[in-house]
């Protein structure tokens, strides 16, 4: 069962789609949406796997190839200048043209079971530690779920981990 995205998730995903860069501080004065709201916002859409990185677009055009040692013989020359186009198609092929695609109200979430990766119900069972949320489909996930990882919740809880400001 997919959960709708909220108007806040909406607002966040359609500013980070425009601007990777722009902060949640930011982000909240244009939307007038509170701060801790699009940070909880912005939280929850990493947590359940809809913001899966924010990397940057790189302009190709900009990044060329140049030789530094003086000393090199001709063929580690050719070697190194066909690493580099190797390395450039490589970029060229990671880096999506930059269209104006938009979230929708409408959109939802397909999510999983964090535990045994089935579709989830109705009914969610949710675990929050530190930024964390983890989702389950019932409650044994969710318990064996908190023993299997104990240690490592016990350390995340400690200290906080990718706090945007
Ligand atoms: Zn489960």
């Amino acid at each position: 069962m997919p959960i709708y995205l909220r108007d806040t998730d909406i607002a966040v995903l359609n500013a980070l789609l425009k601007n990777g860069r722009k902060s949640l501080r930011q982000i909240s004065k244009d939307t007038g949406i509170s701060t801790p709201t699009v940070k909880n916002g912005f939280n929850r859409l990493v947590n359940i796997g809809v913001i899966k990185s924010i990397s940057p677009i790189l302009d190709l055009n900009k990044i060329t190839y140049m030789n530094k040692s003086k000393n090199n013989k001709s063929r580690d020359i050719a070697d190194i200048a066909a690493k580099y186009k190797q390395q450039l198609r490589q970029l060229q092929n990671n880096t999506k043209k930059k269209t104006n695609v938009q979230v929708v109200k409408g959109m939802a979430v397909n999510l999983n079971c964090d535990y045994c990766k089935t579709p989830l119900a109705d009914k969610i069972y949710m675990f929050k530690f530190a930024n964390f949320e983890r989702f389950f489909r019932c409650n044994e996930c969710k318990i064996t779920y908190k023993k299997k990882y104990s240690g490592r919740i016990k350390a995340i809880s400690k200290g906080s981990s990718y706090i945007r400001h």
